[in-house]
């Protein structure tokens, strides 16, 4: 199982994308995590993505399609990938397209799940992250059972800092203006499926996991 799955920061694709790679036992590929991650351990690789993410801009193409091909080139994405904040860029798109053309491994599903501008501005104001494993929390949409704890692992959540109140409607807007002709060349290649995300997380699970076994509830 081969799958884009895209949407706004805030539209619950962190979340989605746990479910599905659970479920179907394949890889989780989030650039995003991969960047924090080589932030965390000051990799070179991290170096040069902070500056970009700091300021909400996007790390350059070269960089970020470099640590996809990479990574979807080992061996346990055989079995299929989740592809979760990749492509984001049309050039990353492309460059998509002819790395899976060249390990024989056209994505299957392309979704993006969508929700409105509103609604993503309150969730994301109010999302916090465990520090430990990155599992993503809402106040008050989808709080942890202990307060500023982690259900998995006890880990302290914490605020992303481009979550803060101030800055998150301006990236948001930056995000749909990426975005769109992303969602534009999907759509115009013919394999662009939308998902509602704005329902109960276990609904929103229901009907993704119905599309990537081929019907919809
Ligand atoms: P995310 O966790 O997906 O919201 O990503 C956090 C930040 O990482 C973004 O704001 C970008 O700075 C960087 N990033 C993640 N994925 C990409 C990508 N596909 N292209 C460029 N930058 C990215």
């Amino acid at each position: 199982m081969n799958i884009v799955l895209m949407g706004l920061p805030g539209a619950g694709k962190g979340t989605q994308a746990d479910k599905i790679v659970e479920k179907y036992a394949i890889p989780h590929i989030s650039t995003g995590d991969m960047f924090r991650a080589a932030i965390k351990d000051g990799t070179e690789l991290g170096l040069k993505a902070k500056s970009f993410m700091d300021q909400g801009a996007l790390v350059p193409d070269e960089v970020t399609i470099g640590i996809v091909r990479e990574r979807l080139s080992q061996h346990d994405c055989e079995k299929g990938f989740l592809l979760d904040g990749f492509p984001r860029t049309v050039p990353q798109a492309e460059a998509l397209d002819s790395i899976l053309d060249e390990l024989g491994r056209p994505v299957e599903h392309t979704i993006n799940v969508q929700v409105e501008k509103e609604e993503l501005i309150a969730r994301l104001s109010g999302r916090r992250i465990c520090k430990t494993c990155g599992t993503s929390y809402h106040l008050v949409f989808n709080p942890p059972k202990e307060e500023g704890k982690c259900d998995k692992d006890g880990g302290e959540l914490y605020t992303r800092a481009d979550d803060n109140p101030e800055t998150v409607t301006n990236r948001l807007e930056v995000n749909m203006n990426q975005a769109q002709p992303l969602l534009d060349f999907y759509e115009a290649k013919g394999v662009l499926k939308n998902i509602n995300g704005q329902q109960e997380i276990s609904k929103v699970f229901a009907d993704l996991d119905a599309l990537l076994q081929g019907s919809r509830s």
